[in-house]
């Protein structure tokens, strides 16, 4: 075995507690961490002859990096979609790593992890309030849980069109039909061949990020049953808005189609009371999408796909790892590799059972409805302001406000002077061509306390710009 293999197998108990260390430091000192990244330049190294050994590089790291790494799972980042880690989550990903499982089968190998991935499952479906008639599996992202899904759906129409897409490929355009969907559904649309021009875009209504039904039904009636694949939305990255799910709900009764729901972080709403209006409806759903690394607070990489049982034998179609005889009959013999895109895989459940486990359906119902009233109150507090606006009405955990009376130029160099002195970080988006800066609620760390923080920081830097004029 090579030196320094050896030595740090012998060290290990010594490595993993210098770790262990900095974690702790990490989590104390979140709070002053800064929330923006600064631009460095970043140390390059080649790859050595000899190695140095874990300790070394542990060292090495963290003299070159680990001050360049900034706050993204503290509580003043609000960039994105950025979600935290929940202390029950960090010991579940370690376990993850430590016990390094290749998640895939339960009969016959007795995966105990592929056993836990579907109670995990159980888990979510139970704190989504979604019915057990839902299949499903983690993967890294949203991106992957809609590219999973959508492929799904691709085979489910080609089926329908008399054709098996998995086999012979894509023979015709498929009929897809979205109001606002997410750049990530529309390159899942890309990778799996079916073109993203291809996508039929349903006017949305006025002042919203919600389509028209009267247009979708329309737009149904044209098309032949069986034939179309509606993307939809639980939750835009702007306004928050969600496509009438009950209206698309009924509308499944009378047409048939694939109805997709993208609830990366919306599909959230499902455990608040006076919020999980939003998502009614969705249990008739096709295939849902669930992001873990955003309002769960699971460290990245992980998401969820909730697909209908029913579908079965399409979702094997689609992913079976069919000439591989050693893996076995996959309708015979139960395996994660024919439900999706990877074959080998981490155990990716673990961190999410450990955090549903520890804080209960309470303790996660509370991150979000914290997140909630925390963005109500940065819009209370922009309503009365003179110098702020909403430039949309908040509707759940995203703020879009802009300067009144600011030119482009001049909002450009408030985010960059606000951002620049790193106590919070926000970013710039566009809502319906208006500019606007973009801060949204998903950290489990986040309190009343980061409010004011950023009250503060607002004005003093509308002070600073307004001094320079
Ligand atoms: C973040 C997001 C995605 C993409 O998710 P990743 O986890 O980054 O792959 C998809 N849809 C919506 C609505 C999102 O907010």
């Amino acid at each position: 075995m090579y030196k320094q293999l050896t030595t740090d197998k012998e060290n290990m108990e010594l490595l993993l507690h210098s770790v262990q260390q900095l974690a702790v430091q990490r989590f104390q000192n979140i709070d002053s961490i800064p929330a923006a990244a600064k631009p460095q330049n970043v140390q390059n190294y080649s790859l050595p002859e000899e190695g140095l050994g874990a300790e070394a590089v542990l060292a090495q790291f963290q003299k070159e990096y680990q001050h360049l790494m900034c706050g993204s799972s503290g509580p003043r980042y609000w960039g994105y979609v950025t979600g935290g880690t929940t202390p029950a989550s960090v010991l579940g990903d370690w376990l993850t790593t430590t016990f390094d499982q290749n998640t895939q089968s339960i009969e016959g190998r007795g995966d105990v992890s592929a056993i836990l991935e579907k109670e995990t499952i159980q888990l979510m479906l139970d704190f989504l309030e979604l019915p057990k008639s839902f299949f499903g599996g983690f993967v890294t992202g949203a991106t992957m849980s809609n590219f999973t899904c959508l492929g799904v759906a691709r085979q489910w129409i080609g089926k329908n069109q008399g054709y098996d897409i998995a086999r012979t490929g894509l023979q015709q355009p498929i009929q897809i039909a979205a109001g606002m969907p997410h750049s990530s559904v529309i390159k899942g649309i890309a990778m799996l061949g079916m073109g993203s021009t291809n996508i039929h875009k349903i006017p949305l209504l006025d002042g919203r990020e919600a389509l028209d039904i009267e247009q979708l039904e329309v737009f149904l009636q044209q098309n032949p049953s069986g034939e179309v694949i509606l993307l939809s939305s639980a939750g835009t990255v702007n306004s928050v808005d969600f496509d009438d799910l009950k209206a698309i709900s009924e509308l499944k009764e009378k047409y048939n189609f694939w109805w997709h729901i993208d609830a990366a972080f919306g599909g959230l709403v499902a455990c608040v009371d006076h919020k999980k209006h939003l998502v009614a409806g969705w249990e008739n759903a096709d295939s849902i999408t669930v992001d873990c690394h955003k309002w769960f607070n699971i460290p990245y990489d992980n998401a969820v796909f909730f697909i209908q049982e029913k579908h079965q034998q399409r979702h094997i179609e689609t992913f079976q790892n069919s000439n591989a005889p050693y893996l076995g009959n996959p309708m015979e013999n139960f395996s994660y590799l024919n439900f999706l895109p990877e074959n080998s895989r981490r155990f990716r459940a673990l961190p999410v059972w450990f955090s549903l486990m520890a804080y209960g359906k309470k303790g996660h119902q509370e991150i979000v409805s914290r997140n909630i009233d925390l963005a109500q109150q940065l819009t209370n507090y922009i309503e009365n302001s003179t110098i702020f606006k909403l430039v949309v009405p908040t509707r759940v955990n995203v703020v879009c406000f802009k300067v009144v009376n600011f030119s482009q130029k001049q909002q450009d160099a408030f985010l960059k002077t606000l951002n620049g002195r790193r106590k919070i970080f926000i970013t710039a988006s566009v809502y319906k061509g208006e500019s606007c800066f973009r801060a949204a609620f998903v950290n489990w760390q986040t309190t009343q306390k980061d409010i004011a923080i950023a009250i503060e920081e607002l004005e003093a830097i509308y002070h600073i710009c307004t001094a320079n004029e």
